[in-house]
Parts: structure tokens; sequence; C-alpha cells
């Protein structure tokens, strides 16, 4: 159980990021919320959870927003037990038309933002001797897909910073890993389920059985409910050796 821990997830108005938040407020964390969106929306899915909820506006891209997220998390609650870096977004084309200012957004989102995060969160973490770092990357994180070269070079390189993290706090009561979604259909995939429906004249959901037909031999989608169930385990004590690990949960796509 996480009574008494606090758990800010960044990119948590949406998708994965609040299914993950919901996870860990279930098991009673407090939840720092971060995002763009709906956010009364998604404060109001903690509704009836005896936690407490707040939220802050930081631009993951923008490292000084990041820095102060954090600050504000452990203003707030005393502590940032629980560092979650979710936030990410996607652009696809072949890389030469890819938009330079679409590499540098990628970039910063989805990897930078995460070192930046980490560098305010772990003194905090290591001073009270116990901390959990879950970096969201992604099968694209393992492997390779065609016209994502700025995704699955910021995934990889979660992975990486992943690693030297884990080994810089081995010793110590805070462990850092990352977790590897395949397909999970969240808006950030159903705008690529809704070009395919574009591309190939079909429907929502042949759209959909075609995308994972390609990559996913479940041929089911990974949900944030059961992201959210790695999550708590990776912050439950039995977890308390696993270091460094890029864990997969993604039907099968990089048994392949
Ligand atoms: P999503 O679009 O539903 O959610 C993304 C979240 O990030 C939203 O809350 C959004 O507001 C936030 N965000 C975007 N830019 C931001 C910024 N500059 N500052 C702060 N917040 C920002 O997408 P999702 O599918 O839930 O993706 C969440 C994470 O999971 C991403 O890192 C993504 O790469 C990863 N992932 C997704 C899948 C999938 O199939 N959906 C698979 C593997 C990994």
């Amino acid at each position: 159980m996480l009574n008494g821990k606090t758990a800010l997830i960044t990119g948590s108005t949406s998708g994965i990021g609040l299914g993950l938040a919901l996870s860990l407020a279930r098991q009673g964390a407090n939840v720092m919320l971060n995002g763009f969106g709906d956010v009364e929306a998604a404060r109001a899915q903690f509704e009836g959870l005896e936690i407490e909820v707040d939220y802050h506006g930081a631009d993951m891209s923008r490292p000084d927003e990041v820095a102060d997220l954090v600050q504000a998390t452990e203003a707030r609650f005393g502590a940032c037990d629980i560092l979650v870096n979710n936030a990410g977004i996607q652009h696809v084309a072949p890389i030469q038309d890819f938009p330079p200012e679409r590499w540098d957004a990628i970039l910063a989102i989805n990897l930078s933002s995460a070192f930046h995060s980490i560098r305010a969160a772990l003194p905090g973490m290591l001073a009270q001797g116990w901390g959990r770092i879950i970096n969201v990357a992604s099968v694209h994180g393992q492997v390779a897909s065609v016209n994502k070269s700025a995704y699955v070079a910021a995934k990889h390189g979660l992975i990486g910073l992943t690693k030297a993290v884990a080994l810089e706090t081995a010793t110590t009561g805070v462990t850092c890993n990352a977790i590897c979604p395949g397909w999970v259909l969240t808006p950030l995939v159903q705008r690529q389920v809704d070009a395919r429906a574009l591309a190939d004249g079909v429907d929502n959901a042949e759209a959909s059985r075609r995308l994972l037909a390609e990559k996913q031999p479940s041929l089911a989608f990974t949900t944030p409910e059961e992201l959210g169930a790695l999550a708590q385990f990776l912050c439950s004590p039995a977890a308390g050796n696993v270091r460094g690990q890029a864990w997969g949960m993604d039907g099968g796509w990089t048994a392949q």
C-alpha cells in the first residue's frame, strides 16, 4: 500500500498517465497531476478516493518548469516519493521530411524532461531513503518502426537514462525502471488509427485490427489498467531489487 506517499505523474490528464495515476491513487498515494487538455475531467476521476490530488501545468519541454513541478510537489505534499515520467508526444514522417522542430520537441518532452525531473527529485528521495522512478518508455525503446525516428531515438535514450540512474542509485532505497507498452488505445494512438482508416478506406474497428496485426501478436491493446498494475508492483516492497529494467507489456511485439 502507498498510504502517505506522493506520486508525481507527468502527462497525466489523459491516456496511460491518467491510468497510472489512478492505479497509484487506489493504493493510497496522493497524486500531483500534470498535462494539458481537460484537467477538470481528469481530476474528477479521483472523486471518492481518500487521497489528495493537485495539478501543476508545467510544460515538459521547458526545463525550468519541470524543476518547478518537482519543487511544487515537494512543497505541497512534503515529498515526491514516486516519480512517473510519462508525458510524451509522437510525430510520424520519413526522416527526410521530418520537421526539425518536431524532432526537438519529441526529444525535449519524451527524453530530456525525464533527466530534468529525476535531477530535481532524486536528492529528496535519497535523503529519505526511499523512492521509485518509473519511466514510461515503449517497445520503441527496444525496437524501431519506420517513420518514427525521433520517437524511437527518444525512447531508446530513455531506457539508457533508466539504466544509468539505476546504477547510480543501486545501493540506495531508490529504484529506477522503465515500462515498455506496445499499442495502448489512447488519444496518441487513436490518431494513428484514424490515419490508417483514412489511408485504407476502412472503419475504426478494421483500422485498429490492421494496426495490431502488423506488430502486436496478441491482437489486443495493452490497457492503462494493466500498466497501472505493473506500476503498483514496481512501487511494492517485492520490487525493491528490480533495478534498471525495461519491462515490456506488449502482447508479444518484441518477442518476434
Ligand atoms: P496521450 O496523448 O493520451 O497522453 C499524453 C499526455 O502527455 C497528456 O496528458 C498530455 O497533455 C501530456 N503532454 C503532452 N505534451 C506535454 C507537455 N509539453 N508538457 C506536459 N504534458 C504534456 O498519450 P499516451 O498514449 O497516454 O502516452 C503516454 C506515454 O506513453 C507517452 O510517453 C507515450 O510515448 C507512451 N506510450 C504510449 C503507447 C501507446 O500505445 N499509447 C505505447 C508505448 C508508450
